[in-house]
């Protein structure tokens, strides 16, 4: 019998089922048993096993954050309280204009390291800088990752967009085929008002060739909808759904402001929402129909979107702002309850990103799960459910993170990377970005 890794005298929780005190086994990155009680070995073969007692820890699966861009980290505090359109145009996109590829490769860093901080241990990151960096630090990183080459095509001319596409391309097929099998790649066309019609078209085919999911940010700002309108006469939802760029497997970001019709036409074409409450909260975008999207069984996943505009990457804070802020606006305390929120930070957000044996802690599944401290006072008495981690847990908890099995964090202590390291070189390049010599 091969050895396993049994993680041994906890607690145990998904959106399924809650252990109280029980076990894990692990072999080759799968989980390959539950249980209910305490592992004790039973032969001398099972003396091989590596046994981890953690006792007074809470595992459950990882969260997953299905939209950010990793690289604007760096510009996290530049820029608060200004909505999307003066934020885009008066700060970020001036200050994006004079990043390097250093500057995007030591926020890639930051993100990473505050991910597994986080108790994230599978994310979907889009940026037009840094692709190659991106690839190996996500790599190195021990993280599930699906790694996009943004695209925003309206400010150049046809042969520099087809050139973008085709590199878009290229590094989605290169993901999809990575040798860790960790990784995941998309097409994802930045938003409707920064590509021409003409090129989303071209998305949709290349994507059709070549076989890859598409993802776009839509429907984020009441003005965005109001011009696609004054342009196509159809709103943007509506619209792309009808010219078939988004259709099965697209991740829509945002999709705050969606019509009832246009709900009904996502259920149909069986899309999946990233939803981003803390971002579109900051930007003052606005609040994203999610009642009505779980009622019709949309899969609805979590992401923190930036750095720049949350400002953390921490899942715990979305979940728990998924399941307050639609009981505020509907006067329903169960309109998102907190089984539905803790579905969208694990098992939807796995699925909506391309990995569809994770997000349960379950035999045959990926061992991705993290350890949560539950020995201190917010999280006692120690009776752990589902509404206990949504309403009470937080990032400052998680103990351990694991993927496929292999430890990224173990005791609070990140092993995959050098977090001192990457925290100085991220301010370093945020100081070289604005100009402050100290
Ligand atoms: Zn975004």
């Amino acid at each position: 019998m091969q050895p396993r890794t049994i993680m041994n005298n906890v607690a145990i929780l998904d959106h399924e089922q809650t252990i109280t005190r029980g076990h894990i086994k692990i072999s080759n990155g799968t989980i390959t048993e539950v249980s209910d009680e305490p592992f004790v070995p039973k032969s001398s073969l099972e003396d091989q096993d590596i046994v981890y007692d953690h006792e007074g820890k809470l595992l459950m699966p990882g969260l997953v954050n299905t939209h950010m861009h990793m690289p604007m980290s760096i510009l996290r505090g530049v820029s608060d309280d200004l909505p999307l359109d003066r934020w885009l145009k008066e700060v970020i996109w001036p200050l994006e204009g004079k990043m390097t590829r250093e500057m995007a490769r030591a926020g890639i860093g930051l993100s990473l390291v505050e991910s597994i901080r986080s108790g994230t241990t599978a994310f979907s990151d889009m940026y037009h800088l840094g692709r190659d960096d991106a690839h190996e630090l996500a790599v190195s990183s021990g993280l599930k990752a699906q790694l996009t080459r943004g695209m925003i095509t309206a400010f150049s001319n046809e042969q520099e967009n087809e050139q973008k596409l085709q590199q878009a391309s290229e590094f989605a097929k290169a993901m999809n085929n990575d040798s860790s099998g960790r990784l995941r790649g998309a097409l994802f066309p930045h938003a409707p008002y920064t590509n021409s019609l003409s090129f989303l078209h071209r998305v949709r085919d290349v994507a059709k060739n070549d076989q890859l999911d598409v993802q776009i940010h839509i429907a984020e700002t009441a003005k965005e909808v109001e011009e696609h309108v004054q342009q196509f006469g159809k709103r943007p939802v509506e619209h792309l759904l009808g010219e078939e760029i988004i259709g099965q497997g697209s991740l829509l970001v945002h999709s705050v402001h969606v019509s009832d019709d246009e709900l009904e036409q996502m259920r149909e074409a069986n899309v999946s929402v990233s939803h981003n409450p803390q971002s579109n909260l900051k930007l003052g975008s606005g609040i994203a129909p999610v009642e009505k999207m779980v009622d019709k069984e949309i899969v609805v996943s979590l992401g923190t979107d930036s750095a720049a505009s949350n400002n953390t990457l921490d899942v715990f804070t979305e979940m728990r702002q998924a399941a307050m802020l639609h009981k505020g606006t509907s006067n329903r305390a169960d309109a998102i309850t907190a089984d539905d929120a803790f579905k969208m930070a694990t098992v939807n957000g796995s699925k909506s990103i391309g990995f569809h044996k994770s997000g349960l802690i379950k035999e045959g599944y990926d061992a991705d799960f993290i350890l949560l401290d539950a020995n201190t006072p917010h999280l006692q008495p120690y009776r752990h459910r589902v509404g206990t981690v949504v309403y009470a847990a937080n990032k400052t908890d998680v103990t351990d993170v694991y993927v496929n099995g292999q430890a990224v964090m173990q005791n609070r202590v990140i092993v995959t990377l050098d977090e001192e390291k990457l925290l100085y070189e991220a301010n370093r390049a945020q100081q070289e970005l604005l100009g402050i010599h100290e």
